[in-house]
């Protein structure tokens, strides 16, 4: 099973972990970094993790998502699509996902590039032949 530690080692940028930080985590691109609630259990910490590395990743190699314009919904769709692939290839996460994509939906209202982004992300191939229709 993957570890915290190895996906770490993967993030482009440092990695900061914050107690108690909303939302979950964050990639600023101020000082180039990521943060990251030190709260979250751990499962829920590599899912946040690789969600903002996908950030960072995609504002490293200029995908259009940040340039030429930022748009914060292709940018969340990348992400989680990101964390989509990550579970395709840990499926001992499926359950856990499934249980993300459900928060991010239900909170839909507060949240709307996130919700926008999470219908893509189910409508995808890959979303199905790891979740069916399960929602
Ligand atoms: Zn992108
Ligand atoms: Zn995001």
């Amino acid at each position: 099973m993957i570890t915290l530690e190895e996906i770490e080692l993967s993030s482009p940028v440092e990695i900061i972990y914050v107690d108690n930080f909303k939302p979950y985590g964050e990639y600023r691109l101020y000082n180039n970094t990521i943060t990251i609630d030190n709260s979250l259990s751990e499962n829920h910490k590599i899912f946040t993790l690789v969600h903002e590395i996908t950030h960072a990743n995609c504002h490293k190699k200029e995908c259009h998502c940040f340039y030429p314009t930022f748009n914060k919904t292709i940018c969340e769709y990348h992400a989680y699509k990101g964390v989509l692939l990550f579970v395709k290839k840990h499926l001992e996460f499926r359950e856990t996902f499934l249980q993300e994509v459900q928060r991010v939906l239900n909170i839909g209202m507060l949240w709307e590039n996130h919700a926008e982004a999470m219908t893509q992300v189910i409508k995808l191939l890959e979303y199905k032949e790891l979740l069916g229709d399960k929602l």
